[in-house]
């Protein structure tokens, strides 16, 4: 018997059962770890004279990570048979901790979610350490399935079918205090009395029986009229309609199964459970999000490979416009000091008040946090002169978009900072060696850039110089990571990565608009790909400015295939920027600001426009989709990036390409190589914006995939 659980004895009448994966960080149930409870169980059942059990973690701050997904992936391919085969036994296992002769007490102290949830709500009951991460939760519909051992079958038992509606199809996890106020937990408590309040607990009910009640009332149907189950059915499934947009299967499964298991006995509830299931593993939606799961989980361990002598305490700021304010508000809610600065004395002012009401923001007050915001304030300071980056071990620029601006702020930086203090800009388009090449120490110059609004992207790409050191490289990561991003790192280029990828499927979208195509269609198109908005209304969201410029950029760069668009000029001469001037492609002078058709655009695309086609939404979603595709094979070539899974995961997180499709280069495989050859034939008139790539015609030639 390998390791994992490991059974020992309090107080002579309770077995402890502690759950401790050797050499992992945190538990997770694997089909090994499953056979292990079972024999532990199966001989706990036989025994004689106990009380009760206690299941606790061995890993402090985890309790159970959920299950074994590498596992999942595995079994993918499994027919329908197995998976619910699969199902059943979990579900079978955790109904036979349930029916101990005993009463059983899962003792939690930090994350305690999916599989690991699931066999915590098989015990009769659960005491939670009040630590703040100490969360509970079914996050499975983030991975297109819905909890499977017999966790909608229970759930709703113990707190009601409203909220197992909502904890299950939502997907979120719940602090220990909601826990307890929702019914889930019976009591929250130090970490460090959690044991002996499990004991007391087990004591307690021992004496009441009060457990074996529950297990009475929870073996029958729940007791619901056809009225309050059809009008939560109608409700919740119109919220989550609104959320997944169709996109996402799970959520509104796991409410048909939540309803339909709830007028059932718990056996035949647990079938339909596993029934449903198979419907959803396997299932393209779900290979896709267990992808994106992987492609985070990856970035995770990428940071901690990088291993730092300098760590980041203090940061400088220059420039306290758009991103200098969100970068600053961003390190104030990591608790990093920071100093700001600016040459116009108005706007830093106005910039750090900005600041502090950006970092003490509450979603519940939807407004800043005055006791946060007076917290906070110490840790924000204006650097009024130049010598006040002395002591930051890293400086941010963030000034106006001009090459020799920067190289003039660095060029002072480097005379007042630490010689082992990193310096880092912000910039979109500058090449990063461009600014390195004035710097006496370019070694530990780098580019750290963010996306916009700072607050709400968690992409950074570090973008390293040709002679940016390793140690530079490895601060940013630590840098990154302290303030919860993720980092992608990137070789300088035009663009960089992300950039460089939106702008063909940009350009293509506005040749559509002078093909006769209505910037609805084109963005309709777009966002039922899975696209939080469409590319046109984009362009409004960016500023047709900003976007200009980042298109004369790339067209300079790759004059072949990006069509720099003279309607974009235009718009611009014609003072329309988008959403700040309320009026670009679309019009938002309504009292939503909402995106509006404009028949005052029609005059400036007439005066471009090629011909008027009405093509379907297979051949508008190719136009967008391939120019992406082509330019993330031609990043690889290039290297870069170094992983098809670092084009995927920055696409997701910086400009929110849908997970549903698990990344571009992963919804390329699943066409497969051969398609997309088929398509691009199709286009070739278009010019040698859409040429196969040579890694494309290598991939058809070898049979072999994006991924490995
Ligand atoms: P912004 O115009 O809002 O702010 C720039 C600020 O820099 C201004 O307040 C200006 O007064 C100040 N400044 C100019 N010269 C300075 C100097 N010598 N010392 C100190 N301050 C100086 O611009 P922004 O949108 O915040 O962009 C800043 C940088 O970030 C640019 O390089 C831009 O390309 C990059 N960037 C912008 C975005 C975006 O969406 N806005 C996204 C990523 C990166």
């Amino acid at each position: 018997m390998s390791e994992t659980i490991k059974r020992s004895d309090v107080n002579g009448q309770i077995a402890k059962l502690t759950i401790d994966m050797p050499g992992k960080g945190a538990n997770i149930l694997s089909g090994d770890v499953l056979n292990e409870l079972d024999q532990h169980l199966d001989r706990l059942k036989g025994e004689d004279g106990l009380k009760g059990l206690i299941i606790v973690s061995g890993k402090p701050g985890t309790f159970i990570a959920g299950a074994d997904l590498r596992e999942f992936v595995a079994s993918l391919d499994a027919d329908r048979e197995e998976i619910v085969g699969l199902c059943r036994r979990g579900r079978l296992l955790f109904a036979g901790l349930h029916e101990l002769p005993f009463v059983t007490v899962a003792a939690i102290d930090g994350i305690c979610v999916g599989g690991g949830a699931e066999l915590a709500i098989a015990c009769d009951r659960r005491i939670v350490s009040d630590a703040a991460n100490t969360q509970l939760g079914f996050p499975e519909v983030k991975l297109g399935l819905f909890p499977g051992w017999g966790g909608t079958v229970r759930t709703p038992r113990i707190v009601g079918l409203y909220n197992a509606v909502e904890m299950i199809t939502g997907g979120k996890s719940i602090s220990s205090a909601d826990a307890v106020e929702m019914g889930l937990v019976t009591e929250s408590v130090p970490a460090e009395r959690l044991l002996d309040a499990a004991i007391h607990l087990i004591e307690q009910e021992t004496e009441s029986q009060s457990f074996l009640e529950d297990r009475k009332k929870w073996a029958r149907p729940l007791k619901m009229s056809e009225n309050e189950l059809s009008f939560l059915g109608v409700t919740a499934a119109g919220f989550i309609e609104q959320q997944t947009k169709g996109h996402y299967p799970a959520p509104l499964a796991a409410l048909e199964v939540l309803i339909g298991g709830s007028s059932l006995d718990p056996q035949a509830a647990g079938e339909l459970e596993s029934e449903e299931m198979a419907n959803l593993f396997g299932s393209p939606v779900n290979r896709a999000l267990l992808n994106v799961f992987f492609l985070t989980d990856r970035n995770k361990k990428q940071f901690a490979a990088h291993q730092t002598s300098t760590p980041i305490e203090h940061v400088g700021i220059v420039g306290a416009g758009i991103m200098g304010q969100g970068i600053a508000s961003t390190n104030l809610r990591s608790h990093l000091p920071t100093v700001m600065n600016d040459t116009v004395s108005d706007v830093l002012q106005r910039g750090m008040q900005s600041v502090l009401e950006q970092a003490s923001y509450s979603r519940n007050l939807k407004g800043p946090d005055v006791d946060q915001t007076i917290a906070l304030a110490p840790l924000l300071s204006p650097g009024l002169e130049i010598t006040e980056f002395q002591h930051c071990d890293l400086v941010i620029e963030a000034a106006v978009e001009r090459s020799e601006v920067k190289k003039n702020i660095f060029s002072k930086l480097e005379e007042v900072v630490d010689p082992k203090a990193v310096l880092a800009t912000n910039t979109s388009t500058i090449p990063i060696d461009e600014l390195a090449s004035s710097l006496a120490h370019p070694e530990r110059f780098l580019g750290i850039h963010f996306f916009n609004p700072v607050r709400k992207m968690p992409l950074v790409e570090i973008i390293r110089g040709t002679k940016t050191s390793d140690a530079t490289i490895a601060a940013a990561f630590a840098y990154v990571k302290k303030i919860k991003k993720s980092p992608v790192l990137v070789r300088s280029g035009p663009g960089f990565l992300v950039n460089r990828l939106l702008l063909p499927y940009m350009s293509e979208a506005i040749e559509l608009l002078l093909e006769g195509i209505t910037p609805q269609a084109v963005d309709r198109v777009a966002k039922q790909f899975g696209m939080p908005m469409g590319p046109i209304q984009l362009y409004d969201v960016v500023g047709l400015d900003v976007a200009a410029y980042a298109e004369k950029t790339m067209a300079s760069a790759f004059p072949d295939r990006i069509p720099q668009s003279s309607l974009v000029t235009d718009l611009v001469e014609a003072g329309r920027l988008g959403q700040k001037t309320e009026c670009g492609f679309y019009s938002y002078r309504n009292k939503k600001r909402r995106a509006e058709s404009d028949p005052t655009l029609n005059p400036f695309i007439d005066k471009y426009k090629k011909q008027d086609r009405d093509p379907d939404a297979e051949e508008i979603q190719d136009r967008l989709m391939l120019p992406m595709l082509l330019e993330a094979c031609r990043v690889l070539d290039e290297q870069i990036v170094e992983d098809p899974r670092d084009v995927d995961l920055s696409l997701i997180l910086g400009i929110g390409f849908p997970p549903f499709r698990g990344g571009l280069l992963f919804w390329a495989d699943t066409l497969g190589v051969a398609k997309i050859l088929k398509k691009l034939d199709r286009y070739q008139s278009l010019g040698s914006r859409y040429e196969p790539t040579r890694r494309l015609l290598r991939l058809a030639e070898t049979g072999d995939t994006f991924y490995d």
